[in-house]
C-alpha cells in the first residue's frame, strides 16, 4: 500500500478532484511521503542521473563560465554563488574545485543553496559544508549573483488545462470506483472552463479541442523575482533543463523510476515527476522582472562553446584506457543530439546593463 495514495484519495473524497499541480506538489513535496523529502533520488542506484552526475566536465565548464562572467561583471568584491535545487552538491563541488585557479573569485564568493529536501541537504553539506541553505529564493542575500539551476525548474508543479468546445478546463485527478470495492485515480476536467485564459501561452490558445496546455506558476514567480534581483543587484545566471524553446500544446508530465518511465499517478512519492520547461514562458518572466534574456542555446552548443571537447581530450591524456572510454561516453551523453545534447537547453540571463556573456560577444 502507498500511504500517500491513500491520503490523496481521502483528500479527493472529501474535497473533490485535485488539480494536477496540487497532486505534483504532494507527490514531490509532502513532508513525510514526498519523493524529494525521503530519499536521495539521483545517481546510478537512484531513479535518474543528471549532467553533473554523468561527468565532472559539466561542473568544470560551468565553473569556467562563472569565472569568465565574474570578470565580465567587473570582478565585484562580493558575490553570491547561488544554486537552485543542488541535488547531491556535485555540480557546486566541481565548480568550486575549478575556481581554485581564480582565488580572488573564491574570496569574493559566498555559496547559497535553495533546497527543500532534507535528504539532499545532507548530501550537499557533505560536499559543500560552507554553503548557506535557503528554503526559498526570498531569503537570498542582497548582492550581485551568479545563479545556476540545473534540472530545477522541471521539478516544479505544473497546472494542466484541456481544450473543449466550451473553453480551457483545468485537468484534475478524481476517483473512480473499482469492481472490488476499491478505487482508482482517473484524470477528469473541471466542469467549468477557466474564466481567464491570460495565464496560458498566447500561441496555444487556438489549439484544437482535446489539446493540453501547461503552465508552471511556481517557475514563473521564481523567474520574475530573480529577474528583479538581477536588475537591482547585478549578476548573471544559467538555467539548464530539458524542455522547449517555444510554447506549444502537449502533455509533458512524466514519471521516472529506476531509470525507466512510469505511470505518474501509480505510486506517488516513489517516482520522480517532472515536466518539460517552457523556456519561452520562463524567459518572459525573467524579462518581466527586469533581467536581460539571451538567445536560448542547446546544451550541446553551450558545452562546445565552453570547450568540452578540448577538456575531454585533456582528461583523456592522463587517463587509463578504461577511464578514457568513460570520458568519451560521458561526452557523448552530454552533447549528442540523440542523448541530452539538444533536448536540454541553456537559458542565459544577465542584469540588463551587463556586457554580453560568453558565447554572445562575437558576431
Ligand atoms: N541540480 C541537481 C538536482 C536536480 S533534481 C542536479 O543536476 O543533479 C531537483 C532538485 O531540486 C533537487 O535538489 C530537489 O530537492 C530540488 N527541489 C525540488 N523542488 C524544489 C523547491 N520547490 N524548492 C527548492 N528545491 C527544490
Amino acid at each position: 500500500m502507498n500511504p500517500l495514495s491513500d491520503m490523496i484519495a481521502t483528500l479527493i473524497a472529501n474535497q473533490g478532484p485535485l488539480a494536477i499541480s496540487d497532486y505534483m506538489a504532494l507527490a514531490l513535496g509532502h513532508p513525510q511521503h514526498g519523493y524529494y523529502m525521503k530519499q536521495v533520488p539521483l545517481g546510478e542506484k537512484g531513479d535518474f542521473t543528471t549532467a553533473p552526475e554523468i561527468s565532472q566536465m559539466f561542473g568544470e565548464l560551468i565553473g569556467i563560465w562563472c569565472a569568465d562572467t565574474w570578470q565580465r561583471m567587473g570582478a565585484p568584491a562580493e558575490i553570491a554563488l547561488v544554486e537552485l535545487g543542488p541535488g547531491r552538491g556535485t555540480l557546486m563541488e566541481d565548480i568550486l574545485r575549478t575556481l581554485k585557479v581564480v582565488p580572488e573569485l573564491l574570496e569574493a564568493a559566498e555559496v547559497h543553496f535553495v533546497e527543500t529536501s532534507p535528504a539532499l541537504m545532507a548530501e550537499q553539506r557533505a560536499r559543500v559544508p560552507q554553503a548557506t541553505w535557503h528554503a526559498s529564493i526570498e531569503s537570498l542575500p542582497e548582492k550581485p549573483v551568479l545563479l545556476i539551476a540545473n534540472e530545477f525548474f522541471d521539478a516544479l508543479p505544473i497546472r494542466q488545462f484541456q481544450r473543449t468546445e466550451q473553453g480551457w478546463h483545468e485537468r484534475c485527478l478524481g476517483l473512480v470506483p473499482q469492481e472490488n470495492g476499491g478505487w482508482d485515480f482517473a484524470l477528469q476536467l473541471a466542469p467549468d472552463p477557466i474564466p481567464n485564459t491570460a495565464l496560458l501561452p498566447l500561441n496555444v490558445l487556438d489549439a484544437p479541442p482535446g489539446s493540453v496546455a501547461e503552465t508552471c506558476p511556481a517557475a514563473q514567480s521564481i523567474a520574475e523575482t530573480l529577474g528583479a534581483h538581477l536588475k537591482r543587484h547585478g549578476g548573471a545566471g544559467l538555467i539548464i533543463d530539458y524542455g522547449h524553446g517555444e510554447s506549444a500544446p502537449g502533455d509533458t508530465l512524466q514519471a521516472v523510476r529506476a531509470h525507466d518511465y512510469a505511470d505518474p499517478f501509480a505510486d506517488p512519492g516513489e517516482a520522480d515527476l517532472t515536466a518539460h520547461v517552457d523556456f519561452a514562458a520562463l524567459a518572459q518572466c525573467f524579462a518581466k522582472g527586469g533581467a536581460k534574456i539571451w538567445p536560448l542555446t542547446t546544451q550541446s552548443a553551450f558545452l562546445s562553446m565552453l570547450g568540452i571537447i578540448q577538456r575531454a581530450k585533456k582528461l583523456q591524456a592522463s587517463a587509463t584506457p578504461a577511464q578514457s572510454r568513460d570520458i568519451k561516453a560521458a561526452l557523448h551523453r552530454l552533447t549528442d543530439p540523440g542523448e541530452m545534447g539538444t533536448l536540454f537547453k541553456v537559458l542565459t540571463i544577465t542584469a540588463p546593463d551587463m556586457a554580453p556573456p560568453a558565447g554572445f560577444d562575437r558576431a
